[in-house]
């Protein structure tokens, strides 16, 4: 039997449609080499999506390869309930030096999902320790995504994917997150909308005195709603508005942590502070799923008391700390280091830019978002109307198809075309990556086949 038919036999994969899937000519991946995946057939495909968001410095890196070797020979699994170990406090430590100044401690878990879902909790019981039960609910924005456990789904606001499962979720307030693009009241423009978003967070405050545990945000860009770029100075309004009105701040960095931004962590960009930070994806390299919770020391001493008091954080994952993930991604801190990465990234993202500019007047991409390495093409049917092809189309999923085609492997988030390029492909790559791309777009859209 073949890897297709074994698959279309035996899976059933995420975010999918399984009847599409066994019409569908499944692409299977069986190695990978530098910034190229490869098919079972030997084909060959750039990795514009990063594997998810997740590859850093191409797939397979040697350095990488060898902290995971040295680290699974030496001790492969030892858990943190209970007890330490080397890797995990080696890699919380050099965290804490990365990170904002006030995150102090930190929580491992194994995904984006669990790292919110953590924070989230942590948060809830904060409020309780302190004596202020009442505090007890999540201020969120529409279209937020931070992962698809309960707690988190519940501070997501994505319908298509959130909806089904209201029943289960507990209620949040929410307020809009600034899209200029979308936004019909002031002209698009973008310091209007964010103030105008920033005075509604406030009036949801204000109305909920004392109530907001935490205002849950993306950093600076809400990314699986289809990479919405907020306008400069709206996370440093939230975190304003957070401190003004009390309530904690919890910055999901999943997507955009270890360089995405074209800084190592997109809360440099403002400076900001948050109490609790979820980081996720890329803190391997894109080699292991390891996920971790950090927070400030204020809030880690709010959980000190007797045993007997039961004021510990009733949570832990079976491989909590595992430590040839916690390996892994201390090799991917000594890589973004030793490669120059970060000193590469502003000169990288400007040719991204550059090469972007070709879409400035496409009559079928309505508008281009970056913030960084990370892209979304707004995939229009009339750009002068903002209208869409009918889903029916399946127009980003044709575009998708015919770059995988060409050779370059990227996904679209609804009619968004994401390009999520590993912040250390080289620009020849970059501009390969944003050819097929814009070759496939074409193909599609003005029937250039
Ligand atoms: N938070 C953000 C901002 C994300 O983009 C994602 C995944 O895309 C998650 C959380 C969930 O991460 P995971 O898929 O590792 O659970």
């Amino acid at each position: 039997m073949s890897w297709e038919s074994l698959d279309k036999s035996r899976i059933w994969h995420p975010f999918t449609q399984m009847r599409q899937w066994q019409i569908d000519d499944p692409l299977i991946i069986d190695r990978a080499e530098g910034f190229h995946l490869i098919d079972t057939a030997g084909r060959r495909y750039l990795d514009g999506h990063s594997s998810l968001w997740v590859n850093i410095h191409g797939h397979c890196h040697p350095a990488l390869v060898q902290a995971i070797a040295e680290q699974v020979a030496k001790l492969d699994h030892s858990t943190l309930l209970g007890l330490g170990n080397t890797p995990s406090i080696a890699l919380a430590d050099r965290l804490v030096q990365l990170t904002p100044a006030n995150l102090t401690r930190v929580f491992y878990s194994d995904s984006g999902s669990t790292a919110v879902e953590i924070a989230v909790k942590m948060a809830y019981q904060y409020w309780q320790l302190k004596g202020v039960p009442q505090r007890d609910t999540f201020l969120t924005f529409s279209g937020a995504y931070h992962g698809d456990t309960v707690g988190s789904v519940s501070i997501g606001a994505i319908d298509m994917f959130h909806s089904r499962f209201r029943g289960l979720l507990f209620p949040t307030v929410q307020c809009p997150w600034p899209r200029p693009y979308q936004d019909a009241m002031h002209g698009g423009d973008s310091t209007k909308v964010r103030d105008a978003c920033l005075a509604e967070l406030e009036n949801k405050l204000a109305a909920n005195p004392g109530r907001i545990a935490a205002v849950v945000a993306e950093c600076h860009v809400q990314a699986a709603d289809g990479m919405w770029v907020a306008p400069t100075g709206w996370m440093r309004g939230v975190e304003d508005l957070c401190r003004q009105y009390g309530a904690l701040l919890i910055v999901d960095e999943v997507a955009t942590g270890f360089c995405r931004t074209g800084k190592v962590f997109g809360s440099e960009l403002e400076g900001i502070q948050p109490d609790l930070m979820a980081l996720a994806k890329g803190i391997t390299g894109g080699t292991l799923p390891l996920a971790v919770t950090m927070t400030s020391e204020a809030m880690y001493e709010a959980f000190l008391g007797e045993y007997a008091e039961f004021k510990h954080f009733f949570h832990g994952h079976t491989y909590t700390g595992n430590p040839i993930a916690c390996a892994a991604a201390l090799a991917n801190l000594d890589l973004i280091d030793s490669s120059g990465l970060v000193q590469a990234l502003p000169g990288r993202v400007a040719v991204l830019a550059n090469l972007l500019k070709r879409f400035a007047s496409h009559p079928h991409i309505g508008d281009i978002r970056q913030l960084g390495l990370m892209v979304g093409l707004e995939v229009v049917a009339d750009r002068s109307k903002k209208s869409l092809f009918p889903s029916e189309a399946l127009v980003p999923q044709r575009i998708t198809h015919k770059a995988r085609e060409l050779g370059a492997i990227v996904r679209p988030l609804g009619n968004v075309m994401v390009l999520m390029p590993p912040p250390a492909m080289p620009e020849a790559l970059l501009a390969e990556l944003v050819d097929t791309v814009s070759a496939a777009i074409d193909a599609v859209t003005l029937g250039e086949d």
